[in-house]
């Protein structure tokens, strides 16, 4: 009974000198004070130009960063520091491959307002050449809310339509997380995308399911870990400005 009695009180002081100690830790600021890894140093650009470590895809005067997704060269119009959509030509992809990335991308819609619905101011911009990030006018114009301006298209419906009048540059700042697959093919971590569009919240790290077909459900096939960025072409002359990645 001695021996136990004098076992406790030995657990207890020590107890009391771990407690003490803790409590010093506590006091400590610099223990919790991390000087490594440095993060880089980025000069922003002024205003929604790329900073210093974008990767510029379209900075206006030409498409060579692109190609046609027909093969060849991408032969959209340049003009006014734009690249516009002609339609029949089919859409544009990156030479380069993407992954996780921040992507700037601005884009406008006609001013001259034709057709309604999906046949109004229709793009779309392709993550990893798949997953479509919609662009349509939707400025007084209705269709299937998971359709519309900054869906993912027939999958996930925007927390807010943000759009501008027709012909008004509008903005997307997009936070892209590529899908990881497993060894036998399946995904094991599914893409996730957060985007700002003019400066309002839109999709809020966002599950994407899988492909975005006009038809039928998304799925998910294994592809690389980078892939292109495309625009689509949908036969509206829809205009891109000031296209910069920052690979993450
Ligand atoms: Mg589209």
């Amino acid at each position: 009974m001695k021996s136990l009695t004098l076992a406790t009180l030995l657990l207890v002081l020590t107890l009391g000198v771990f407690a003490q100690t803790e409590k010093k830790v506590e006091k400590n600021p610099e223990s919790t004070e991390l000087y490594a890894p440095v993060p880089p140093i980025v000069t922003p650009g002024e205003g929604t130009k790329p900073p210093s470590d974008a990767i510029v895809l379209f900075d206006g005067t030409n498409l060579d960063q692109w190609d046609s997704e027909k093969g060849g060269v991408a032969t959209w119009t340049i003009a006014d520091g734009c690249a516009t959509v002609k339609g029949g030509t089919g859409g544009i992809k990156t030479k380069r491959g993407f992954g996780d990335c921040q992507l700037h991308i601005e884009w406008r819609s006609p001013s001259e307002v034709k057709g309604d619905g999906q046949g109004r101011g229709n793009s779309g911009i392709f993550l990893q050449n798949r997953y479509e990030v919609q662009v349509l006018d939707c400025y007084n114009n209705k269709t299937y809310v998971n359709g519309q301006t900054g869906s993912i298209y027939k999958q996930s419906i925007p927390l807010a339509n943000a759009c501008k009048k027709p012909g008004e540059w509008q903005v997307y700042d997009i936070i892209y997380q590529a899908p990881r697959f497993s060894e036998n093919g399946r995904v094991a971590v599914p893409a996730h995308i957060t985007i700002l569009h003019n400066g309002v919240l839109i999709q809020n790290n966002t599950e994407i399911r899988g492909t975005t077909p006009y038809i039928g459900l998304p799925e998910y096939t294994a592809h690389s870990m980078k892939e292109p960025i495309s625009l689509q072409d949908h036969g509206n002359p829809v205009s891109y400005r000031n296209i910069w990645i920052r690979e993450l």
